[in-house]
């Protein structure tokens, strides 16, 4: 089961960064308020995850780390959060199966906090409010051969960074903290929408964009469109979402690009931030482990209306 579990791993955990996009989505999925990332060397020495959730209950840590167990498919009617969430149970049993991993949590009703050593088994009771701690160590220490494809610390923590800042983007209802070797990075506040953008993707951004907002049938656009002739040219700040998860997709990207044609010149990329909100009978997420890639079943429909959501918000005359 450990060598199964490290080849989902392979597909899982690509990097510390698949790591942090994982227990950050564990952090949202119980409910957090605030997150904070804490990590040493670019995440390979530590990847320290604190978030202020439901916690997990004493009796549940080791079954936490169990492949294909979850706590979110409860009952017949979370069949259709099956289908919006995708893949369950994967992530922190593919963690486990990489590093050294540590559960650390209390929930509200329970007089302590337990911690569990995810090498050893050992369950013991420790300090903390109530919501979880997971501490990934030693990230490949086991797997060289993966170990020898990170880059530099600098750039793990790049891609670390932009994993919160998806994350980030999408909640502007959660406080997230970044640090890395001990220095505070990243400190974006709870708030509205537009001082998330402001606070992750600059103060500019948010002046030299127009909103975006437009629905066609079951597909609904909003977010914003940067205005290329001041944006600066940032290849990777195309943020997409579906459904409130972040996705990289040809029918968005394609449909969004068309939208700009006509504005960029020279080396300009588009800049935008989009919610795609669409039934969930319409798009499938079980295409990948990291749910990162979806199918539409009507690919021509998503694409249009991003298009056209982009296309009208650009074009529309400004204050
Ligand atoms: P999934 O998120 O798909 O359920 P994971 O392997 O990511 O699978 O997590 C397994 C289980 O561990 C979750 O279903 C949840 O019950 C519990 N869990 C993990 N992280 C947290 C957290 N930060 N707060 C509360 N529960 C958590
Ligand atoms: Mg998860």
């Amino acid at each position: 089961d450990e060598l199964v579990s490290q080849i989902a791993a392979g597909e899982v955990v690509e990097r510390p960064a698949s790591v942090v996009r994982e227990l950050v989505d564990n952090a949202l999925d119980a409910g957090a308020t605030q997150v904070a990332v804490r990590l040493l060397a670019g995440g390979v020495r530590l990847i320290c995850i604190e978030d202020d959730g439901a916690g997990i209950a004493r009796e549940e840590l080791p079954l936490a780390l169990k492949r294909h167990a979850t706590s979110k498919i409860g009952s017949l009617s979370d069949l259709e959060s099956v289908a919006t969430m995708g893949f369950r149970g994967e992530a922190l049993a593919a963690v486990a199966s990489v590093s050294e991993l540590h559960l650390l949590s209390r929930t509200a009703g329970q007089a302590s906090a337990f911690l569990l050593d995810a090498s050893s088994g050992e369950l013991r009771p420790a300090a903390r409010a109530t919501g979880t701690t997971v501490e990934v160590k030693e990230l490949f220490f086991s797997t060289p051969a993966r170990r020898k494809f990170l880059k530099t610390d600098a750039t793990e923590f790049a891609h670390c960074l932009e994993a919160v800042r998806r994350h980030a983007l999408a909640r502007p209802d959660v406080g997230f903290t970044v640090w890395h070797d001990g220095k505070l990075c990243e400190q974006w506040r709870a708030g509205t929408r537009d001082q998330r953008l402001a606070d992750v993707l600059g103060e500019d951004f948010l002046a030299e964009s127009v909103a975006v907002e437009h629905a066609a049938g079951p597909v609904r656009i909003t977010g914003r469109a940067g205005i290329p002739d001041a944006a600066r040219a940032r290849a990777d700040w195309q943020y997409a979402y579906v459904n409130g998860r972040y996705v990289r997709d040809k029918v968005i990207t394609h449909a969004a690009r068309s939208a700009y044609e006509d504005l960029l010149h020279g080396h300009r990329q588009p800049v935008y931030v989009l919610q795609v909100s669409i039934d969930p009978a319409r798009v499938d997420v079980n295409v990948h482990p990291t749910k990162i890639e979806v199918r539409f079943r009507d690919s021509r429909e998503v694409h249009q209306a991003v298009r056209h959501a982009v296309e009208a918000a650009l074009s529309a005359p400004r204050a």
